[in-house]
């Protein structure tokens, strides 16, 4: 069975939303990937349909009630070997390491907070492992959780062309990517770097590996800082 996203949400309808075009959305349309967008609401059981209530100790906002919550997880029948992700911004940062493990999985759950977020009992209880696209609020996990089955459809075998494999891409050898060029050889009095052009490929290889390694000490200290240490000849091997 393809890869599958089951994604549970108060708004069902942000779903395929951006994922329906383009790559992501070609790769949907020709079951290379399956969506699967299931609305919480369908679990709540008073006569309101209400999902959430005021924070236990008080405080600003509303909170998604662990019972509507489990009741539509358990709904959802995830088998066990799925990852079960709540998008929050207490996880764990993303990483291309984490997108290319889910990617070759079966396909996670992946639960969306609203309000204040949900109640710590349904995280515990139903084993939710808390995933951050990045330091800063949204106002629900939705467009994280689109942000994250982007990242992972991309890499489904099929999905990217041969040209684009994905494998010397920013992170993917935790170094930023280096700089890109195409025609014109000539914007605005900028030339193409001659050594792109030189037909050399060592050459090319070895230019872009110290632009990757000279953007990422710049930019990204703390990626710089896991590089492992080169082997110690490797400036000096021509002598
Ligand atoms: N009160 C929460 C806190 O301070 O951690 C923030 C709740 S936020 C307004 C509502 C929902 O948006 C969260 O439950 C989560 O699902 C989602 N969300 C917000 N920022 C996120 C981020 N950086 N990464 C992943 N999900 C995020």
């Amino acid at each position: 069975t393809p890869w599958r996203a089951t994604v549970l949400t108060l708004f069902p309808e942000m779903f395929p939303g951006p994922l329906g075009v383009s790559l992501a959305g070609r790769a949907l349309a020709s079951g290379l990937w399956q969506l699967e967008a299931r609305d919480i609401r369908a679990s709540a059981t008073d006569r309101h349909r209400s999902v959430d209530d005021t924070p236990a100790g008080g405080g600003p906002g509303m909170v998604l009630r662990a019972d509507v919550l489990a009741a539509a997880i358990d709904a959802a029948g995830i088998a066990p070997e799925r990852p079960r992700l709540l998008m929050s911004p207490r996880g764990r940062p993303l990483t291309q390491a984490r997108v290319t493990e889910l990617a070759q999985g079966p396909g996670p759950l992946i639960v969306c907070g609203r309000f204040e977020g949900i109640d710590q009992r349904v995280i515990d209880g139903r084993g939710l492992e808390e995933v951050s696209i990045g330091d800063y609020v949204l106002s629900g996990g939705e467009i994280a959780a689109l942000a994250l089955i982007d990242a992972c459809v991309r890499l489904l075998p099929g999905v990217m062309g041969k040209e684009a494999s994905g494998t010397e891409e920013s992170f993917s050898d935790g170094l930023l990517e280096y700089p890109q060029y195409t025609r014109p050889q000539l914007f605005e009095g900028a030339p193409i770097p001659d050594i792109l052009t030189s037909g050399d490929h060592a050459k090319v290889a070895a230019w872009r590996r110290a632009q990757s390694e000279a953007l990422t000490a710049a930019r990204r200290p703390d990626l710089w800082a896991q590089i492992p240490a080169k082997p110690p000849n490797r400036a000096g091997r021509q002598k």
